[in-house]
Formats: structure tokens, C-alpha cells, sequence
């Protein structure tokens, strides 16, 4: 028989369930369909996706098959191909977020009610939200002891990529360039392909080589943002150009070899799942305040704001702040360390909320991904699961001195008061918009947009004014 996978978030031919599912069940029919889901991305992640696309297509040409690409509601798109194809059966990863569960669901439903085998399958995450629950039943809200509750369980190994077969004939596929997927960036996307290595192989690769030589210091360096010390795994995962298991796999085996940082590399990978866990249980987080008692918080919202300008640009006169997020707007990626400054800066000293800087990410990251990002943002805000405390407020400065002792990250990024600044400097002026007016000979900020000692006490007094403290 003929069978379609559905392909979605999990741009791989390796440790795929659905795909092994799908090549037991007959002749395999990859297709992409370009929805609502895929419209509504930011634009550097829309940008990604095509890049993983086309590379995700010549893998699949190299095996003899063929990405179809068709645009529209999937359900219909569905229905149109199993009708040109005669196939009997449709699989797919699942994924978490409420609506691709919303319009997983309906699909579903819609195959079945026309005698279609419809199979969803893990594979976007280790551990499938539901099989995680506290001892008094119901999903873990702190993450300590979600770790504690799946850190020793038996993890599969990965599965090799099976035998594939696709039809005689194939049907049609629109062509990926009409798509234009980079067309929202207002960018420069030539900037951003040199900072980008998209595919299956170009990840297996890195967690190779990460493994062999970066695990052992992952705990000490994983917070330095001038080093490349940490996986990088982050943008594949988003794709699905690998998935978390084998990350899993290779962490734990470096474990058993004795390397110091894989017990913490793997307790990161968890974070990823407990973003997921919490986003599956309350989907809310993605766009409420998560914890109660902060809808009153004096947090602007206005995106005209000078301070949110500032920060948008990477000109916030904070060097360590602007060196970040220009990273993110050259890279599409921006380091940990950097993203937490990044968020405490902006919902503390700038009293913004946090959807703000949320929304600027989906829009800027390459690694977007919905669970970690609302996650991340929200503990930063101190209003999330889990979150750290408001009153903790990042200082820029010191976590400067601390994170990058010797400012070989600012002046990776920043060219502003720099003789001969790096490429990777002058990068952001090829990248960002002629309408922004900047020029890496231009000035930097004398003075920061909201001052380190005035923010940090404001935040504070908002903080201790509120209503509801929780
Ligand atoms: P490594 O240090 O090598 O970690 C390995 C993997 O563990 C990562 O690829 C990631 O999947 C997971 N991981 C590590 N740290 C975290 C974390 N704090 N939360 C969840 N998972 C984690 N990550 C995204 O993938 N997409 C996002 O949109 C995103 N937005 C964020 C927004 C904010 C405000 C903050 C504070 C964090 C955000 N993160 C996000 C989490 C984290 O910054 C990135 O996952 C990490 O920097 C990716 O780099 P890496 O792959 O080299 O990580």
C-alpha cells in the first residue's frame, strides 16, 4: 500500500518513529504541507525552515524519494493527495503546542471518518508530557523534581533510519523557491545563511564533535558567550533535523565514559522537556502571565516605547545587551547567558513586558521554539513556572565581568568605537534595515537608555507596590 508521511517539525530520516511506521506499512509519500502553522512564523524561522527544507529534500532525493510541497489547510491538502495517490495510510510526529494539537486532532478525526489508518507517533521529545506525573498525580510545576522523576528511566536507543520505498509515479510538488520563505526578512538572509548549517548531517556531525571534545567542560564554560562551548543542538531540534534522543544517547554515553559535564548537558536537554510538559498542560503560558497575581504588574506594552526601539536595535547603550542582541539579529541564535541578560534588562530596568521581547525573538530566532521561549521569557519576568525571583535582577555590567571577563563578546558584536572591527561586527550593518540609520563608524550610546542603578530600583518599587505579591 501506499502511505503518506505527514512530515512537520521532524526533518530526518534517522531515530524517527513515524518514518519507520510509515516504510513497514508500504510505499512512502514525504510531504510537507505549508499551513497556517507555517505562515504564522517569524520571519528568520520561516527563513530556517526553507533552508531545512531544501536540504531536507535532497537527502530524501539521495534515497530515491521525493519532498512533495503543497500549500493550504492540511486537512484538504490531505484528502487531495491521498485522492491522487490512493494511499490507505497517514503518520506524523506529534507535536505539543495547542494548535498543532487543535488541528492534529481535527486531521485525525477527518482520515478515520474516511477509512484512512491515521497514526501519530513520538519522536519531537523523549518523554511524552502525559507519562510524567508527580507522585499525588497531575504535571510537575518546578523542574528539580521532573528531572529527579526521569532521569533514571530506561530511554530506547535511537532507531536507525529504516528502508524507504516511494511510489512509481510521484505526485505534484510545488517548487520550494515559489515559496519564498525568507520574503518576511527584512534583512539581509545572505547575512544570515553564512551563520547557518541546516540538515540532518551538519547536526550529527556537531553533537559528534561536541561530544568528543566540549562535554567534558560544558558545567564550567556553558556560560561564557564568547566561547563555543556549548551543543548548538537547539536550531536542529526546532526542525527536527535531530532529535532529542539521540541527544540523549550521546549525553548519557559520555556519562558512562566518565566526561564531567554530560550529567549537566542532559539535565539541559530536560529543561527542553519540561518546557514542553508545562506547555502541554497549560497551554496558557504562551501567552498569560503564568503565575497569579502579575496581570496588574505596571509592565508597558507598547512596542513605540523609545526604551523598546533601543532594545530591538541592539543600541541600549548596555554594551552587553546590544552585543546579544545583535547576535541574534546577524545569527538567528543568541547564547543562554545572553538571552537571560537580554530579558532581565528589558522587563526590569525597562519595566516592558515580557510578550514583548518574546514576540521579538519568534521573530529574530532561528532555535524559535514555542514552549522554550515563553518559557524562558516568563522565568526571567519572575511571573513563570518555576521562575526566578523578581527581585533578582540581572546587572549587565558585573555579569559582563563575570560571563566575559576580557569583552571578546562585545567586540565580536559591537563595531562602534572599534579601529578595524570583526566581520561579525560589521555583519549587523549588512543586516539590519537602512530605515534603523546606524553605521558601524557611527556613535554608540554615551549614556544607556534606562540606567543600571534607576531600573534596578524601580523594578523593585514596582515590584514591592504590587498588589498581590506571589
Ligand atoms: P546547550 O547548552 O548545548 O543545551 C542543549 C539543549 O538543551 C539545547 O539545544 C536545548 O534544547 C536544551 N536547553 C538548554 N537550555 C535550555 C533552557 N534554558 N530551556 C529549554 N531548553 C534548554 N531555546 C530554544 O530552543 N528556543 C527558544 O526559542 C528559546 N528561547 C529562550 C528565551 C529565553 C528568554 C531564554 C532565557 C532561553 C530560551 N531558550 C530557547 C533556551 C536556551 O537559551 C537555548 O535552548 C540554548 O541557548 C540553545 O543553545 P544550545 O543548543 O547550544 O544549548
Amino acid at each position: 500500500s501506499t502511505v503518506i508521511l505527514w512530515f512537520r517539525r521532524d526533518l530526518r530520516l534517522s531515530d524517527h518513529p513515524a518514518l519507520w511506521a510509515a516504510a513497514n506499512a508500504g510505499l512512502v509519500i514525504p510531504l510537507f504541507i505549508r499551513d497556517q502553522s507555517v505562515d504564522g512564523l517569524g520571519a528568520a524561522a520561516k527563513w530556517r525552515l526553507g533552508e531545512g527544507l531544501r536540504v531536507f529534500g535532497e537527502a530524501l532525493e539521495d534515497r530515491g524519494l521525493k519532498l512533495i510541497l503543497r500549500r493550504g489547510n492540511a486537512r484538504d491538502v490531505l484528502r487531495e493527495v491521498i485522492e491522487e495517490t490512493g494511499a490507505t495510510e497517514v503518520h506524523w510526529s506529534r507535536l505539543y503546542d495547542p494548535e498543532a494539537i487543535e488541528r492534529d486532532t481535527d486531521v485525525k478525526s477527518a482520515l478515520k471518518e474516511a477509512g484512512i489508518v491515521a497514526e501519530s507517533h513520538p519522536g519531537h521529545l523523549i518523554f511524552e508530557p502525559w507519562t510524567v506525573e508527580t507522585q499525588t498525580g497531575g504535571p510537575y510545576k518546578v523542574y528539580s523534581p521532573f528531572w529527579r522523576a526521569v532521569k533514571d528511566r530506561d530511554v530506547d536507543e535511537p532507531l536507525p533510519t529504516p528502508d524507504l520505498t516511494g511510489p512509481e509515479s510521484w505526485p505534484d510538488s510545488d517548487d520550494l523557491a515559489d515559496w519564498a520563505l525568507g520574503a518576511d526578512m527584512n534583512r539581509g538572509a545572505g547575512v544570515l545563511a553564512k551563520y547557518c548549517n541546516p540538515g540532518e548531517r551538519a547536526a550529527t556531525s556537531r553533537l559528534g564533535s561536541f561530544v568528543a571534545q566540549k562535554i567534558d567542560a560544558y558545567k564550567a564554560d556553558r556560560d561564557l558567550p564568547a566561547e563555543d562551548a556549548t551543543s548548538r543542538m537547539s536550531e536542529y531540534l526546532t526542525y527536527g533535523e535531530i532529535s532529542p534522543r539521540q541527544l540523549w544517547a550521546a549525553g548519557a554515553r559520555a556519562m558512562d565514559a566518565g566526561k564531567a559535564g554530560a550529567e549537566h548537558y542532559l539535565k539541559e536537554v530536560v529543561w527542553r522537556e519540561f518546557a514542553y510538559h508545562l506547555l502541554y498542560h497549560f497551554p496558557q503560558m504562551l501567552t498569560e502571565n503564568w503565575r497569579e497575581g502579575w496581570d496588574d504588574f505596571p509592565w508597558r506594552e507598547d512596542e513605540r516605547l523609545a526604551e523598546v526601539k533601543a532594545w530591538k536595535q541592539g543600541r541600549t547603550g548596555v554594551p552587553f545587551v546590544d552585543a546579544a542582541l545583535r547576535e541574534m539579529y546577524v545569527t538567528g541564535y543568541m547564547h543562554n547567558r545572553a538571552r537571560m541578560i537580554v530579558a532581565s534588562y528589558l522587563t526590569k530596568h525597562c519595566m516592558i513586558h515580557w510578550r514583548v521581547g518574546q514576540a521579538w525573538f519568534d521573530d529574530c530566532l532561528t532555535d524559535w521554539d514555542p514552549a522554550s521561549n515563553a518559557m524562558g521569557w516568563q522565568w526571567v519576568a519572575g511571573c513563570g513556572p518555576d521562575a526566578a525571583p523578581y527581585f533578582r535582577v540581572f546587572n549587565p555590567e558585573t555579569q559582563g565581568e563575570k560571563f566575559d571577563p576580557k569583552g571578546t563578546y562585545q567586540k565580536r558584536w559591537i563595531a562602534e568605537g572599534q579601529t578595524s572591527p570583526p566581520e561579525t561586527a560589521t555583519d549587523y550593518f549588512e543586516a539590519i534595515p537602512r530605515s534603523w540609520k546606524m553605521e558601524p563608524g557611527g556613535n554608540y550610546p554615551r549614556e544607556p537608555v534606562v540606567g543600571l542603578k534607576e531600573g534596578r530600583e524601580a523594578a523593585l518599587a514596582a515590584y514591592e507596590a504590587r498588589p498581590k505579591a506571589s
